[in-house]
């Protein structure tokens, strides 16, 4: 063995997805990152997400959970929580207590909300006030275009809002300032350049003819509503409805290697998690897909991953399949589960380079990433998987010919964050993240590396049927 020999044979090298893999996987990888497309669009909220996800299952087979009394290996099941969040399950043929193989990513994305008195009139124009959902830089939401989605329930029901996703519909805008006029708001920090209260989006400018009120653009605006959807004013007050970038998923670059969109964080892993689950067919172990909402706010309430709802389900699944489900039984479910926790990273930004550490960093291209911990500063508030667990995977991810990368989030003090994993791990799991690198995170217009939605789907798939 030559010396080179011998450096390449005992060195770790990253690899290009793209260099390693023939034209039969770059079709396929072409052909679900198409499908991905599809489902950012039609899934812009938490919400959206369950409608296409539970579509997407009752397309696979998958029957709602409490419409079955028994379960049995093979049988597929789907759990819908609030509308927001969901777990979808391939029942295994071992014995469930030696653990299930749970994937876990989240479908909410930063956005902004409308406050719950959200419409005022000045200047001749009607706005709408929101309230920012999750951590965004707040100078990229103004003047582009912004779509309207959500819920509102009425005295006659609950309708359903999309404004600004179809080819003839209006879309919406926060304005922002001339920079002939910016001499001020130019040399403030970024974080206060643009102020949370000054998001208001602009709504209309057409008054409505009439002598005897004064906020005739407002009353334009509440008549409009009040035609379309039912609506007073007062049901905003009970409303969820988020504001969003408006238009659809795209191709970027002249070779079309990165999809970018809105809401890849985390809707690319979540994509990636389902279209593995409706892959299999009778895993050894029971495989599990969960959807969390509120992860971008900390994982709270009752459709967050903090939620005892995926605990419930198991439960009830362990009780549909072997006829009861003592607090031992789940006791050792849980304690023997595994959980990919499938959550984006952060991909080496060519502008922005010092704030990453090559040698740890995630790159584009580079496959899916097997995060040990998350974190910041110190690893706190960090799940730093064992060796034992992350050998495991690697070797799954080896053993099957998953392209995967490691990944850190930025330089050590640089900043840090966290995902579903560190809850997860709570209940008595085993967990380690595992997502595809993103570029512009949080940013209204993300972009992700095709390979690498690819390996995502590779790597899921291979947990579900090789652990
Ligand atoms: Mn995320
Ligand atoms: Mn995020």
């Amino acid at each position: 063995m030559t010396d080179k020999e011998l450096f390449e044979d005992l060195s770790y090298q990253r690899k290009n997805v793209y260099e390693e893999i023939d034209d039969a996987a770059k079709a396929e990888m072409n052909a679900l990152c198409e499908d991905y497309k599809n489902f950012l669009d039609r899934g812009k909220t938490e919400r959206e997400c369950v409608i296409e996800a539970v579509r997407l299952a009752e397309e696979n087979g998958f029957v709602p959970l409490d419409k079955v009394t028994s379960l049995k290996p093979g049988d597929k099941v789907y759990a819908v929580n609030r509308k927001k969040n969901i777990l979808a399950a391939v029942i295994g043929s071992e014995d469930i207590t030696k653990g299930v193989n749970i994937v876990g990513a989240h479908i909410d994305s930063p956005r902004l909300d409308l406050k719950q008195n959200p419409l005022y009139e000045k200047t001749g124009m009607a706005l709408l006030k929101t309230h920012y959902y999750g951590g965004l830089k707040k100078y990229q939401w103004t003047a582009l275009p912004l779509a309207i989605h959500g819920v509102v329930i009425t005295e006659s029901g609950s309708k359903t809002i999309t404004i600004g996703e179809e080819p003839g519909d209006p879309v919406f805008c926060i304005t922002d300032l001339l920079p002939h006029l910016a001499k001020d708001q130019m040399s403030k920090k970024m974080t206060e350049g643009i102020e949370a209260e000054n998001m208001n989006v602009l709504i209309a400018g057409m008054p409505a003819p009439s002598d005897e009120v004064k906020e005739k653009v407002k009353l334009a605006v509440l008549k409009l509503l009040n035609e379309k959807y039912d609506m007073k004013e007062k049901d905003f007050q009970t409303a969820e409805i988020e504001i969003v970038p408006a238009g659809a998923a795209r191709d970027v670059g002249l070779d079309r290697s990165f999809v970018g969109a809105y809401g890849q964080d985390d809707r690319v892993c979540a994509y990636t998690t389902l279209r593995a689950i409706f892959g299999i067919e009778n895993p050894k172990k029971t495989a599990v897909a969960f959807l969390a909402d509120k992860e971008e706010i900390g994982s709270m309430g009752n459709t967050g991953s903090q939620s005892a709802f995926m605990q419930m389900m198991i439960a009830e699944i362990v009780e549909k399949l072997t006829g009861a489900c003592s607090v031992t039984a789940i006791n050792r479910v849980i304690t023997n589960t595994a959980c990919m926790s499938s959550d984006v990273n952060a991909a080496v930004d060519p502008n922005y380079e010092s704030v990453y550490e090559m040698n740890n960093a995630t790159f584009a291209g580079c496959g899916v990433a097997l995060t040990k911990y998350t974190g910041a500063r110190g690893k706190y508030d960090s799940s730093d998987a064992s060796a034992e667990f992350v050998y495991e995977m690697r070797k799954i991810m080896d053993d099957n010919g998953v392209i995967w990368q490691t990944g850190e989030l930025g330089k050590v003090d640089q900043g840090g964050g966290g995902t579903i994993a560190q809850y997860v791990a709570n209940l008595n799991m085993d967990v380690i993240d595992a997502g595809v690198p993103v570029l512009s995170m949080h940013a209204p217009f993300e972009l992700t590396a095709k390979c690498d939605v690819y390996m995502a789907y590779r790597a899921y798939n291979a947990f579900y049927m090789n652990r």
